[in-house]
């Protein structure tokens, strides 16, 4: 059993570590999106495919008879491409996706969002110093709206192109607390919370702050699954997955 694990999420490190453990051969792949990543064990590589046909190429290459996408639940593009690759070559797929946070005990409070388009419209109804924490990808979808805005902006990685004079950019990365991002959410008095249904429990701390200090929260859902992906929401699905599919 040859296992290849599209990565970029801690769940993804901890899939290796357990199939690792159980002596399984597995891979992981990375995007290469971050400058110093959190690197799983085991063998990892890092970069693009170069779209479906590259990652059907390297599965028959790295001869891999497992594919496991364990990539963030709004890498989209990724997943579309396992599903495209694992029909191509024949390769047994599964996609772990951590549960979302539909099931959080403050989430019947928040305001869902089919998109960030949505959400950003929905966010304007409700205030206007806006904590926006889903994702540097996503900023084009506030920026030309926001320009004006005092937007407190948090990502992993720097920006690429110089944000609006008016936004406030923090660099970080989880696990965050609930103490220190009400302390954070206080002193620049953002009014309303922008996320996205990541799930797990990385990034949630912001809201329970946000419940704390009565900030309302508007979620962006998470997309839909391509047609054909056998999704699992546990590493020992995952685990379960591998034994019913040994060849
Ligand atoms: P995406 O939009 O679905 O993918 C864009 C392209 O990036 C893919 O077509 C692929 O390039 C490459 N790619 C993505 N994940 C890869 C992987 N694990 N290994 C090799 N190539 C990969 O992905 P994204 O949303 O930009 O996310 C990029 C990475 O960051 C993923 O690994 C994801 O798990 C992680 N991440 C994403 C988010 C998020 O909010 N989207 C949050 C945390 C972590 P080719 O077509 O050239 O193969």
């Amino acid at each position: 059993m040859r296992v290849l694990i599209l990565g970029g999420t801690a769940e993804a490190r901890a899939l290796a570590a357990l199939l690792a453990d159980a002596g399984r051969y597995v891979v992981s792949s990375l995007a290469g999106r971050v400058a110093r990543p959190r690197l799983p064990v085991g063998e990892v590589r890092i970069g693009g495919f170069g779209g479906p046909g590259g990652l059907a190429e390297f599965l028959r290459s790295a001869s891999i008879t497992h594919l496991v996408d364990a990539t963030h639940p709004f890498a989209t593009t990724m997943t579309r491409h396992a599903v495209e690759a694992a029909a191509a070559t024949g390769v047994p797929l599964v996609r772990f996706a951590r549960p979302g946070w539909r099931s959080h005990p403050h989430a019947d409070r928040w305001h869902w969002a089919a998109s960030y388009d949505d959400a950003r419209a929905i966010a304007e109804g409700l205030g206007r110093r806006p904590f926006l924490t889903t994702g540097r990808q996503t900023l084009p979808y506030f920026r030309d709206a926001w320009a004006d805005r005092t937007v407190v902006v948090r990502v992993v990685e720097p920006l690429e192109t110089p944000p609006p004079a008016a936004w406030q950019v923090l660099l970080a990365r989880g696990p965050y607390a609930v103490d220190a991002e009400v302390a954070l959410m206080r002193e620049h008095r953002v009014d309303v919370l922008l996320t996205k249904d990541s799930g797990g429990g990385y990034t949630a701390a912001k809201l329970e702050a946000a419940a704390r200090l009565d900030v309302p929260v508007v979620v962006v859902a998470r997309p839909a699954l391509p047609s054909g992906a056998h999704e699992v929401a546990s590493l020992d699905g995952v685990s379960a997955w591998l034994d019913t599919e040994r060849t």
